[in-house]
Order: structure tokens, then C-alpha cells, then sequence
């Protein structure tokens, strides 16, 4: 039997707590959307002053890898960590 909010691990056997991740990580990665937008818009500004605006967007840009990678992190085991599937309805 299955309680609320708990989810069938399919590498431990039963049913588990799942680690949820934070679900604002999907509007962090909109808003790094958003913001690369602004940037583009803002290109001739930054391009105006190479010295400091281009590496500027450029940390901006390395942004991109972990926001990316927190947002599509999906629930898991609490018990041994494997990935779980939201079950079938
Ligand atoms: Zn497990």
C-alpha cells in the first residue's frame, strides 16, 4: 500500500520518501532565459565596454550549466538515491 506522497523505489522494493528537489529551479531557468534575452538586447552596451560588461556576460553565460542541471533533477530515493518514476495512473 501506497501512503501520500510516498513513491515505489524499484532498487530498494517498497515504498519510499522520495527527495524532492526544489521546483523553483524551473523559474531560476526561465529567468536565465529571460536575462539572455535582456543581454542580447543589450549587446551594442556590452560591446561598447569590452572590459568589464564582456566578461560579465560571459559568467552570465557559464550560469547556464548548473541552473540547467538543477532544474532537470528529478525525485529520488531517499533510502539509496536511484532516480524514481512518477507512478503510472
Ligand atoms: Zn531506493
Amino acid at each position: 500500500m501506497s501512503n501520500r506522497g510516498e513513491v515505489y523505489c524499484a532498487r530498494c522494493g517498497h515504498d519510499v520518501e522520495p527527495v524532492r528537489p526544489w521546483r523553483g529551479f524551473v523559474w531560476v531557468k526561465r529567468a536565465w532565459y529571460g536575462g539572455l534575452v535582456v543581454l542580447g538586447l543589450l549587446l551594442p552596451v556590452v560591446l561598447s565596454e569590452i572590459t568589464l560588461l564582456l566578461p560579465l556576460a560571459m559568467f552570465y553565460a557559464l550560469a547556464a550549466g548548473p541552473i540547467h542541471m538543477l532544474a532537470a533533477e528529478r525525485h529520488s530515493c531517499s533510502d539509496c538515491g536511484a532516480e524514481l518514476r512518477p507512478a503510472a495512473k
